[in-house]
Parts: C-alpha cells; sequence; structure tokens
C-alpha cells in the first residue's frame, strides 16, 4: 500500500458507492496489485468497485478534487504492465457487466466495460452471430480492457483489431464528465472521431465504461489445418498464395517455428505430433464461409493440394471434424504457457510489413543468437497479421534472473531491426510500463509530442493511469 489516502476522501467514496466497494484490506487488494507476467508490483490507497458509470463518475470526480490518480482496470490480464497502479486507487470496472442491447438487425452488441469477453461472444451466439475478437483469457479478460488496448488476438486477420470492432464508446472523462459516444452506426462523420483518441490508450485518456461493437454472421464451416514448411519464406508464399484463392474465407494464418511446436508437444498434456517429419516452419491455417452449401474444409483440402503439387508446402493435415480442429489450434495456443515452463524469456510484441516478415526473422533471429550462443529464439503468432511475438527462451541451465537482467540489450537488438524494417514494437499487447521507453526511443518526437498535448489536453492534471504510455513532459524517459 504506498500512503493512505484521506479519511475524508474515503468517506465520500463510501458514501458514493457504498461501504463494501470501497477496499482497503492488504489481503484483499493484493489481486489487482500484480500482473500476470510478475514484472511490477503495484501500490494503491485502495481499490474502489463502482456498480454504474454514474459511480464511475462520482469516483473520478472525488478523486479529482482530492488530486488522487486513478487507474482503470478490467480482468487485470494485461501483458505490460498498463493496469498496474502505482499510488492513488485502482477503479475496477468488475461491477459492470450488462450487456444492454443486442441488435441482430444492425448486428451490433452493446455491452458494460466490465463484461468478460467470452461472456460477449456467448451474448453474440445466442442471437445467432459472432462477436469475433478472441484471445488465451477469453475467459477472465473484460471487453473494457480489450478496448483500451486495442486488443488483438486470433481472428484479426478475418475481422480486425478491437478498433476495427468498435462503433461507439461511453467514457468517464479524467473532471468527472461522461462521453455519451454510444451509437451503432456504420457511417458518421459528424466531426472528429473522438472514440478512436479512447481505444488503444490503455486508460490514459478516459475511462470507458461502455462499448457498442460489430457483430458477424456465424460461419457455416470452418476448416482447419496444419502445414510443415521448409522455411518463414515459404510460409509467405503459402500465406500470398492462399490469400489469392480464398480472400475472406482465410480467417486465421498462424506461424511457429519448429522450437515453438517442440514445446508444445514437450508440455502440452495429451498434445500430439500433427505431422509426421520434421521442418524448418509450420502454419496453422484456418479456412471459414458464411455462405449456405459452402464446405471450408474442403476448399482448404483443395488449396493445400494444390500447394503441394506447387511445391510451396513439404506436408499438411487437414483437420476431419471439430475435435481434431480444436487439437490443432491448442498446439498453437499452448506455446506461451510452454515458454514459461522453459526458464525465463525476453518478449518482444512487434509487427513489420508482411513481405519483410522473413527476413525479420532471420536477420532477429541470427542476431539474438550472436549475442548470445545458446539462446532459444521463438518467434511465433500472428504471421497473417504481420504481427510476431519474438520471444526468447533463456539458454539451457542459465540461471534465469541473470538471463532476464538482459532484456534491455535484447530489446534493442530486436526492436533497431523491426524500426529498420518500418514495423512497430508495440504490435498487440500495447505501452504500458514495459515498452515506455522502447517508445521513447523509436516514436518520431512530432508523435510523442502530439501524444503528450492529448494526454495534456484530457487529463491536465495527469490523473488517468500516470506514468503509462508516454513519461509526462520533461521527464526523461
Ligand atoms: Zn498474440
Amino acid at each position: 500500500m504506498s500512503e493512505p489516502a484521506p479519511a475524508d476522501l474515503l468517506n465520500a467514496l463510501r458514501g458514493a458507492i457504498g461501504d463494501r466497494h470501497v477496499l482497503t484490506d492488504p489481503g484483499v487488494v493484493a489481486p489487482y496489485l500484480t500482473e500476470r507476467r510478475g514484472l511490477y508490483a503495484g501500490t494503491t490507497q485502495a481499490v474502489l468497485r463502482p456498480g454504474s458509470t454514474a459511480e464511475v463518475a462520482a469516483c473520478v470526480t472525488l478523486c479529482a478534487g482530492a488530486g488522487v490518480p486513478f487507474v482503470a482496470q478490467g480482468g487485470n490480464t494485461g501483458l505490460t504492465g498498463g493496469g498496474v497502479p502505482q499510488g492513488g486507487v485502482v477503479l475496477s470496472l468488475e461491477r459492470l457487466t450488462a450487456v444492454r442491447a443486442v441488435d441482430p438487425i444492425g448486428a451490433t452488441i452493446t455491452v458494460e466495460a466490465g463484461a468478460i469477453l467470452e461472456t460477449v461472444q456467448q451474448a453474440a451466439e445466442a442471437a445467432g452471430m459472432l462477436f469475433p475478437l478472441t484471445y488465451a483469457s477469453r475467459g477472465s479478460a473484460r471487453i473494457g480492457g480489450g478496448i483500451s488496448t486495442n486488443a488483438g488476438g486470433l481472428n484479426v486477420l478475418a475481422y480486425g483489431n478491437a478498433r476495427e470492432l468498435t462503433l461507439g464508446l461511453e467514457v468517464v472523462l479524467a473532471d468527472g464528465r461522461v462521453w455519451d459516444g454510444l451509437k451503432t452506426l456504420r457511417k458518421d462523420n459528424a466531426g472528429y472521431d473522438l472514440k478512436q483518441l479512447f481505444i488503444g490508450s490503455e486508460g490514459t485518456l478516459g475511462i470507458v465504461t461502455a462499448v457498442a461493437l460489430r457483430l458477424f454472421p456465424k460461419p457455416r464451416s470452418v476448416g482447419v489445418a496444419f502445414a510443415g514448411l521448409a522455411s518463414a519464406q515459404a510460409a509467405l508464399d503459402l500465406f500470398v498464395f492462399l490469400r489469392d484463392r480464398a480472400d475472406r474465407d482465410l480467417t486465421a494464418f498462424e506461424y511457429m517455428p519448429p522450437f515453438a511446436l517442440d514445446i508444445a508437444l514437450r508440455h502440452r498434456s495429451g498434445a500430439v505430433q500433427p505431422l509426421a517429419g520434421e521442418h524448418g516452419a509450420y502454419a496453422l491455417i484456418e479456412f471459414s464461409s458464411c455462405r449456405p452449401g459452402s464446405e471450408a474444409r474442403h476448399d482448404l483440402e483443395a488449396a493445400l493440394n494444390e500447394a503441394l503439387e506447387a511445391g510451396l508446402i513439404g506436408d499438411a493435415t487437414v483437420a476431419s471434424g471439430g475435435a481434431q480442429a480444436n487439437a490443432l489450434w491448442d498446439l498453437r495456443e499452448a506455446v506461451p504457457e510452454a515458454q514459461t515452463r522453459e526458464g525465463g524469456s525476453i518478449k518482444h510484441d512487434v509487427s513489420v510489413p508482411l513481405a519483410r516478415l522473413p527476413e525479420f526473422l532471420e536477420r532477429a533471429n541470427a542476431a539474438c543468437l550472436a549475442a548470445m550462443p545458446g539462446l532459444r529464439p521463438c518467434g511465433f503468432g500472428h504471421f497473417g497479421d504481420g504481427n510476431i511475438h519474438f520471444n526468447l527462451s533463456q539458454p539451457v541451465g542459465m540461471d534465469k534472473a541473470k538471463f532476464l537482467s538482459h532484456w534491455t540489450r535484447f530489446n534493442r537488438i530486436v526492436h533497431d531491426i523491426v524500426n529498420d524494417l518500418g514495423g512497430s514494437i508495440a504490435a498487440e499487447h500495447g505501452v504500458g510500463l514495459v515498452k515506455r521507453e522502447e517508445l521513447a526511443h523509436y516514436a518520431p518526437p512530432v508523435a510523442l509530442d502530439l501524444m503528450r498535448r492529448l494526454k495534456d489536453t484530457l487529463d491536465p492534471n495527469g490523473l488517468l493511469n500516470p506514468g503509462k504510455v508516454v513519461a509526462p513532459a520533461g521527464t526523461t524517459a
């Protein structure tokens, strides 16, 4: 706990949202102070659990009046330390869970920020539609966190990031006012598109309390395959080949190097080797189609046969049904957890122009191995989006803490290559604390200046999630 909040502020907050929703007991508060990677330990004066947008606004007004900063938190599943409080209070959105409206004709759903991602998916499903945003933490991540980090995940290739799925927002501003921008329109050019400021700004410009989202027709057929390839370049050639044939029916193209498949097989119970031989690279491919009478599995099989004949792939297996498809997806989804079982891992979440992905992987692998022989690079992930989770597993037998002390050095090696290729050093997980210095290092000064001006305009007293994304002007990042 940091220094205690003024007693009269806590009393006023208790009056606004109820005694039992102002948490100060260290044991109860503890889960709100840590993040999944264990890189940061937070401090807070209290955790507030408002039950409505009006109560969020009341909390913000009271805290702002007392000059106490506040950090909005959803499911606390972020990967960059963006939700970790550094003093001030935590504003948990976990009680704002209502599905406010489902509109099957407009193909929209309007939900409160604390709704669990999986619940939003299920509400869409109950209306016979698809809400496509999905990632590993879907069972505990809350939609507000997904919006405030512009989350990506496993369906970006077909449906886009959280930003592309968002039609409108309701936001509590730093001064306690509520901006009602919860429209569900596809076309709206009435002035600046304000919602875009809050999507992906990691709670530093406002607190998202509700969101209007796009829905899609549910695919009528899905096909999943696992292909063995000679190299990352072969994966790129195959991706372009399949996109040309399937266009929008190509809904996932995930990449795994041999090391990733290796550790997934080693650590995931029940995981089965998908292909007979060994290959230089692997791709998980999904086709889906909404057209009545479509047979995505058949289309995928036909396209892969063509690719085999053209010498683009070494081997492939197409799942014969849902259970096999899930097993193939599970191999891909097992990688992050499997990597934690291999000791320390230094992580990068980067994107480059698609045409340069093989070059990135080749250069980054070579540079990291040259910097530390024995290192096990594991660049895997959303190949079709140009987004690779370039994680480095420690050499076998090395002390974990000693390995992790090289984090900054490897960031520089990898991010220099990303920057050289015109890429992004924060493709999917955001900036938070873990990439703040890297953003300051690589972002053009004009971009940083604009970000700071936006921050100063919307949060002049620096109370909204202070210290995240951009360092305050005048400080050296
Ligand atoms: Zn990812």
